[in-house]
């Protein structure tokens, strides 16, 4: 069951599958740096000196560009406009923040530039996930003992999905955006990290034995969680993530809804 349609669907498989070639282009030059100060609370992404080459992120974005027009022709006269006002600085600072979740930085811009709301931060935030990817790739060894919750130690995403992995069904959360994937307790609530199995509600889903919302009492804070044994394909977890947006919704109507880690600043 999904709630969004085929063809975004489709879209969005046709940009995982460019974000994955593009992961790769970047591999040989993207190193493992060691952390002078490592402050376990806070996502890695905040504690590096992370550097995007601009070129490449450019040749990204234009790509990206190309396939939407060509996917929704109406769009192409607005994608011209965009490529016409792109320049390095721009870039750059899209990287910035992209990085940052600063949403109100691409509400202004897009009202300065008059296109569609979505498109820039779209646009922004598909371009930077390879890196996110191969960084978390990269790090996998140091995220292991990050201590934080609410949101991912690698890009600060917020938590929202988790698989039970083989015999015993360990919970393995998941981010759809960078593929970090980092283990947990099954009863810890992954938002506040409160550990009382009496504070934690499972709720199963009709006519779906794979698929559970664990949800916290104490924060209101809810995880999507699939049992790995009950499915024969196992999804990455950006496909997984859209393909269970039916979820998020049944969470929110309950009440439950993402907890925003309270420091991030925008
Ligand atoms: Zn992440
Ligand atoms: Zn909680």
């Amino acid at each position: 069951m999904s709630v969004i349609n085929k063809e975004y669907i489709d879209l969005q498989k046709e940009i995982l599958k460019k974000q994955s070639l593009w992961k790769k282009e970047i591999s040989q030059d993207f190193h493992h740096s060691e952390l002078s100060i490592k402050n376990e609370n806070m996502p890695l992404i905040e504690q590096l000196d992370f550097k995007v080459p601009i070129p490449i992120y450019k040749s990204w974005i234009l790509e990206l560009m190309e396939l939407l027009s060509d996917r929704q022709p109406s769009l192409t006269s607005e994608m011209g406009q965009i490529k016409e006002l792109l320049n390095d600085v721009i870039l750059e600072q899209w990287v910035d923040e992209v990085l940052t979740f600063n949403e109100y930085y691409f509400t202004h811009l897009v009202q300065e530039w008059k296109v569609s709301e979505w498109i820039p931060q779209f646009l922004a935030e598909h371009a930077i996930r390879p890196y996110l990817r191969q960084m978390a790739d990269v790090y996998a060894e140091d995220l292991t003992s990050f201590k934080h919750t609410g949101t991912c130690p690698c890009c600060g995403e917020p938590v929202r999905l988790a698989r039970l992995e083989g015999k015993v069904g360990k919970k393995v959360l998941y981010c759809p955006r960078c593929y970090a994937s980092w283990s947990e307790k099954r009863t810890k609530c992954s938002h506040c990290g409160v550990d009382h199995d009496d504070k934690m509600n499972y709720l199963h889903l009709e006519n779906d034995p794979t698929k559970q919302l664990y949800v916290c009492d104490d924060c209101n804070g809810y995880v999507k969680v699939m049992d790995e044994k009950q499915v024969l394909k196992i999804e990455e977890p950006a496909l997984l993530d859209l393909n269970t947006i039916h979820l998020d919704i049944l969470a929110q109507e309950k009440g439950y809804g993402v907890t925003i880690e309270k420091d991030r600043v925008n």
